[in-house]
């Protein structure tokens, strides 16, 4: 398939996050599920601690300092159930929480650490891989980028690890208070157009932000759908 009809072609990826893509019955159910109990199960330094794959799953990954615990605590609406990054034990290490026994947010090593030795980003880009890699019930990952830088080249890695695990994985942009609503319809659009060939990512990208609750009820209801789960 050419470039000029991929882009012609009517996908869903011409919609933005400004669209209603959820009924209000959806964000409802996944308002009440999301305002469950939300705990913090385990961290895993290895791939042997995975707990058992008996729950549907999600992941959230990203940069450090990408707004990923922001994000993890306003789906919650919890202040501190992923702490921020500056705590290096938990953040080398694969969280879990748990969401009242209906399934478990997963928090994902941050990549792009500056302060890190070479050996140790290498050994938690390795856990995050075999994670990726052997989940049964891994449904989706979320790619966290900031709202105002859009994707950079760093951000490659951890999409074509993706992409090579088929792992379905959606786009979302991070702190989008920070910018005009004007350049977040903009770097939404690009970044939809930037991952169109990308085999095993979501059309669609949405626009959070933790501070003021922009997007949260969308995202909320993306992952109770997609873990098919109700509240
Ligand atoms: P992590 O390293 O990816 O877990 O990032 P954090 O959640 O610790 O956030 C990094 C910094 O960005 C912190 O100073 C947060 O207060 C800030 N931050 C996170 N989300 C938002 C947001 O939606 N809006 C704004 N304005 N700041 C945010």
């Amino acid at each position: 398939m050419t470039d000029e009809t991929q882009n012609n072609a009517e996908t869903p990826a011409a919609e933005t996050a400004e669209e209603a893509l959820y009924s209000a019955e959806t964000l409802e159910a996944a308002r009440v599920l999301f305002a469950r109990p939300a705990t913090f199960m385990m961290g895993a330094a290895k791939i042997e601690q995975l707990p058992a794959a008996d729950l549907p799953e999600v992941t959230f990954a990203g940069r450090s300092n990408v707004g990923k615990s922001s994000l993890i605590n306003a789906l919650v609406g919890q202040n501190h159930l992923a702490r921020a990054s500056n705590e290096p034990g938990r953040t080398r290490e694969v969280n879990f929480f748990v969401l009242d026994e209906k399934l478990r947010l997963v928090d994902l090593p941050g990549y792009g650490w500056a302060k890190a030795s070479k050996a140790e980003v290498k050994k938690f880009q390795n856990l995050g891989r075999d994670y990726l890699r052997g989940r049964p019930n891994l449904k989706r990952a979320y790619l966290l980028i900031d709202a105002r830088h859009g994707l950079k080249a760093v951000d490659n890695e951890p999409m074509d690890a993706l992409d090579v695990a088929a792992v379905s994985y959606q786009i979302v942009l991070t702190k989008a208070d920070k910018i005009k609503p004007h350049e977040l319809k903009a770097v939404i659009e690009k970044t939809q157009a930037q991952i169109k060939k990308r085999p095993a990512a979501h059309p669609v990208v949405l626009a959070t932000s933790s501070e003021k609750g922009h997007g949260i009820p969308e995202l909320r209801a993306e992952i109770m759908t997609t873990c098919a789960v109700g509240p």
